[in-house]
């Protein structure tokens, strides 16, 4: 495949070339060059049109869960009264839908920070397997977290485990479940009304048992976090990634060891605006004020953090599937230039995913999963959430969505 008359936006900071070539064989990029002039008529090349060309979009904190309480419009209408029981694998069609939604969006590598059941594991074998068209998916089974109030609200997403050995176990648990990944609750859930998410929820022993065993063993650890002592204790254990972290501005040299340690931050803006603005209504009031508080701490962590060199990755953490784009949108709004937003939510979530060397770039080597659009993201971030302007994903090499009207493919004139 070779794709000529990009502007190429490559993912780890550069400026972008203009009129570049980047030449793709057996699904992966092997070359990427600025040619200055029109390239000569090369056979079965797709002319760009000077469009521009980027990594697929990484998102890494998403729950591909059937439950669209997030996503409304997303799912299936509301059941009435009188209506038969809806059958539960219903929600696996729901997951197939949102697969090929988030593919279509450009959105090439997902995420999965927990879901119900094994729901994540299951859509990403059907993607694996080429039944389901979607992105790449990374799961980590059910999320670790002592027993607390929110495994009584998130029941089967929820691995409740007590003890340095019963984490350990619990690492296990997952990876025999098909986790590709482990996560870890180390504080409580501002969504939950019972947990206060300031204190750390799991001793310093059991949150070091899950590192260990999970390092031991050869896989990554991400931890939500939300109070300061629950960061502290991620940090200092070496978790991979910290996800929402609202509260690390306080406390600076914490980001400084991320930065020093290569801790990826993923900030989840969209989340506090869900529980600050959007669903107002479905929580209670006390969730409602407190989520105001954490917004503003959110964004205020995002700017220490990109001040301190702390390496940023893009997770939606909210819905509907195909919208992740507002996330990188709300970065650019907290501070960070939208060739900064971009490298956070191709280069940056692909580091956090533990992946930085196989995709999330546009360098020779990687895996080509690409994305073009038409216009320029660099002048007006917004454009990434219109389906309009997504003109082309491809995914290993392959199309697999296009608005290129077929005559694009060919000899240019
Ligand atoms: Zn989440």
């Amino acid at each position: 495949m070779l794709l000529t008359n990009a502007r190429v936006i490559d993912g780890t900071g550069r400026a972008p070339l203009e009129r570049a070539l980047v030449l793709v064989e057996d699904g992966r990029i092997v070359e990427v060059s600025e040619v200055g002039l029109d390239p000569p008529g090369l056979e079965g090349a797709w002319d760009l049109g000077g469009r521009t060309l980027m990594p697929g979009l990484i998102d890494a904190h998403a729950h591909l869960s059937s439950d669209v309480s997030r996503s409304p419009g997303f799912g299936p209408p509301p059941a009435l009264h009188g209506e038969l029981p809806r059958p539960r694998e219903l929600g696996y069609f729901v997951l197939a839908k949102a697969a090929r939604v988030l593919l279509g969006a450009g959105i090439t590598t997902v995420r999965d920070v927990g879901s119900y059941d094994d729901e994540a594991i299951a859509l990403r074998e059907a993607v694996r397997l080429g039944i389901v068209e979607g992105p790449r998916i990374l799961s980590c089974g059910r999320i670790i977290s002592a027993t607390a109030p929110g495994g009584a609200i998130f029941t089967t997403m929820y691995r409740e485990a007590d003890g340095p050995d019963d984490m350990r176990k619990a690492v296990r648990e997952q990876l025999r479940r098909g986790a590709d990944y482990v996560k870890l609750m180390a504080t409580g859930a501002r969504s939950v009304l019972a947990e206060d998410p300031e204190p750390a929820q799991m001793t310093r022993d059991e949150l070091a048992g899950i590192v260990d065993e999970a390092h031991r063993l050869g896989v990554r650890v991400a931890a939500h976090v939300e109070g300061l002592e629950g960061a502290r204790l991620a940090v200092l254990e070496g978790v991979n990634t910290i996800e929402h972290g609202l509260s690390l501005h306080r406390e600076p040299a914490l980001l400084g060891a991320m930065a020093e340690r290569g801790i990826v931050l993923v900030p989840t803006l969209s989340t506090f605006h869900d529980l600050a603005e959007r669903f107002t209504d479905d929580f209670a009031p006390a969730l409602v004020e407190q989520a105001k508080r954490q917004l503003e701490e959110a964004y205020a962590t995002l700017a220490a953090a990109q001040d301190a060199g702390v390496i940023i990755a893009m997770g939606h953490d909210s819905g509907p599937p195909g919208d992740n784009a507002i996330e990188l949108v709300r970065m650019v709004d907290g501070g960070l230039s939208p060739l900064e937003g971009v490298g956070a939510a191709t280069r940056g979530s692909a580091t956090a995913l533990g992946l930085a060397s196989e995709v999330g770039t546009v360098t020779p080597g990687a895996i080509a999963d690409l994305l073009v659009v038409d216009g320029d993201p660099l002048a007006d971030i917004r454009m990434l959430r219109d389906p309009e302007r997504i003109w082309m994903v491809v995914q290993a090499g392959t199309v697999v969505a296009s608005r290129a009207p077929a005559v694009s493919q060919g000899a240019p004139a």
